[in-house]
């Protein structure tokens, strides 16, 4: 801030910059546009934790890569990575994805972390330890397979994708008018297998077991996990969908949802602040790893002047 004549501090655009976005709305789904910006309010980030212990789940997809025209193209950017490593150091890190749990362990590629596969029903921990949700259904799922691979087979451009405990039907490379059609297939196998439910997300349909789970209770499960449940952590989850809407609910009272922004800036979330893209996520994770001073320089990365344990 610059200092005008005679010491004057209060120009108006001090004031305005001064003025706190509450990242608190109150009760609630607000659209993601109107969100306050995360990296222009790590003070009240740092004021809402409140020294309590952190702890932090991401999403993969659309929140550590870019969106991009095959899964297999989404690799992890090298300052993400780093990022990661740093933050895994310092905090409880889980990655909770839609991918199939050895799909989202290769493409982040870090031990010391907890991973959650086909949206949590398939946690592994750093230490071996392995939770799986509805493992009877697996037979249900490998029939499901066959049918759906059958139905898609004549749509140019659709795939399935086995997961341990889902079905992914991809459309980002059908045409948009035969969208429709991949939908349709989707809907049969699903009425053909009541134990199956439809779900979708970006450019993409998924049948997966029909019991109540999701992305929140699997971040309720791993609290639990790495017993940190009765230390009243702070729980940050960064996420980008729709899949991630459970897991924003389940922080809402007890620490900070963060979206990062999209194609769909007019949903409503419940998360409380946004990052632009993936590309602003490493700042996010580095200043939620600690001071400044206590971190070695990540090339690629401009980190945050402070951490948010760290007094101003
Ligand atoms: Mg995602």
């Amino acid at each position: 801030m610059a200092n005008g004549p005679a010491g004057e501090t209060n120009a108006p655009s001090a004031d305005l910059k001064a003025e706190p976005v509450p990242i608190s709305p109150g009760p609630g789904p607000v659209p993601i546009s109107e969100l306050p910006p995360a990296l222009e309010h790590l003070d009240e980030v740092r004021r809402l934790a409140g020294g309590r212990p952190i702890a932090v789940f991401l999403d993969y997809d659309g929140t550590l890569t870019p969106i991009v025209d095959h899964p297999a193209k989404a690799l992890l950017p090298e300052p993400t990575r780093r990022a990661l490593q740093r933050l895994a150091e310092t905090v409880p890190l889980a990655v909770v994805s839609g991918r199939d749990l050895d799909d989202v362990r290769a493409m982040v590629g870090l031990p010391g972390l907890w991973y959650g596969g086909s949206h949590g029903f398939d946690i592994a921990g750093p230490g071996g330890e392995r939770l799986e949700m509805s493992p009877e259904l697996l037979p249900n799922l490998d029939a499901a397979e066959g049918e759906l691979r059958a139905a898609l087979a004549g749509v140019p451009g659709a795939w399935v994708e086995r997961k341990r405990f889902a079905l992914a039907a991809h459309h980002r490379q059908v045409e948009d008018d035969r969208i429709p059609e991949v939908e349709a297939a989707v809907d049969r196998v699903a009425a053909a297998h009541p134990e199956l439910g439809k779900t979708g997300g970006k450019r993409v349909f998924e049948l997966r077991p029909n019991v109540p789970w999701d992305k929140g209770k699997a971040l309720e499960l791993l609290v639990e996990a790495l017993g940190i449940e009765g230390a009243d952590p702070f729980l940050v989850y960064i996420g980008d969908d729709e899949t991630d809407e459970d897991a924003f609910r389940v922080v809402r009272d007890r620490g900070l949802g963060v979206v990062v922004r999209g194609e769909a800036d007019a949903r409503p979330t419940h998360a409380r602040c946004s990052l632009s893209d993936p590309g602003e996520v490493p700042r996010l994770l580095l200043a939620l790893a600690g001071p400044a001073s206590a971190r070695t320089p990540h090339e690629g990365v401009e980190p945050p002047e402070q951490g948010l344990d760290e007094t101003p």
